[in-house]
């Protein structure tokens, strides 16, 4: 049993930055939020991308870019609270779940992030400190949205980051 779980640990886990995965968000999550749809439960789903992450990579390289990952996943590990899932979807997309959060509860979630990122000092693999990191989230939520849906929500919360984006990045839409 011992071994089971410390392989579905692994099969869950993104190497990188120890996060839930994708995999976890599609067998594990989905099954949830449409349990919590089921109950009439409140959640919201935030997605959260890194701005112009490519041109820091490129400038400095993958392993810089590896760290830069991880710190920010330790920003949202921070925020977030026990309940509250945290997924690297992808490359430097992430997905965060949160149980019990109305739009407004999941706004002040990602405005917290998004305000820890932009503050946070980060240094170049030099030593010598970047001037900053920004990201841009967006949220839908549960019954707020009036979609029933996990999928549904999740792209709505993906077009959402797109208009942070669209609209200038370092900010949340929801
Ligand atoms: P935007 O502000 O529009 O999000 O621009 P962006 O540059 O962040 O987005 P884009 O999708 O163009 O680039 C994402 C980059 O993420 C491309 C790739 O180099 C980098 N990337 C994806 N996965 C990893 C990874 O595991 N490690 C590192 N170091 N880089 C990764
Ligand atoms: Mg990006
Ligand atoms: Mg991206």
């Amino acid at each position: 049993l011992n071994l089971y779980r410390t392989t579905e640990r692994h099969a869950f886990s993104d190497v990188l930055t120890g996060l839930k995965n994708r995999r976890y968000l599609d067998d594990v999550v989905v099954g949830e939020a449409r349990d919590l749809i089921h109950k009439d439960a409140p959640f919201s789903i935030l997605f959260a991308d890194i701005d112009h992450f490519k041109s820091y990579n490129d400038a400095y390289g993958h392993q810089a870019g590896d760290k830069l990952l991880n710190e920010f996943a330790d920003h949202l590990r921070k925020v977030v609270r026990r309940a509250d899932t945290v997924v690297r979807y992808g490359g430097e997309e992430f997905v965060v779940i949160l149980p019990g959060a109305d739009k407004a509860a999941a706004l002040a979630v990602a405005e917290k992030m998004r305000k820890q990122i932009e503050s946070a000092e980060v240094l170049l693999p030099s030593g010598e400190p970047w001037n900053r990191i920004t990201a841009s989230f967006g949220i839908a939520s549960f019954p707020d949205d009036g979609i029933g849906k996990f999928t549904d929500l999740l792209k709505k919360a993906d077009e959402r980051l797109y208009s942070a984006k669209a609209s200038g990045r370092n900010r949340v839409v929801c």
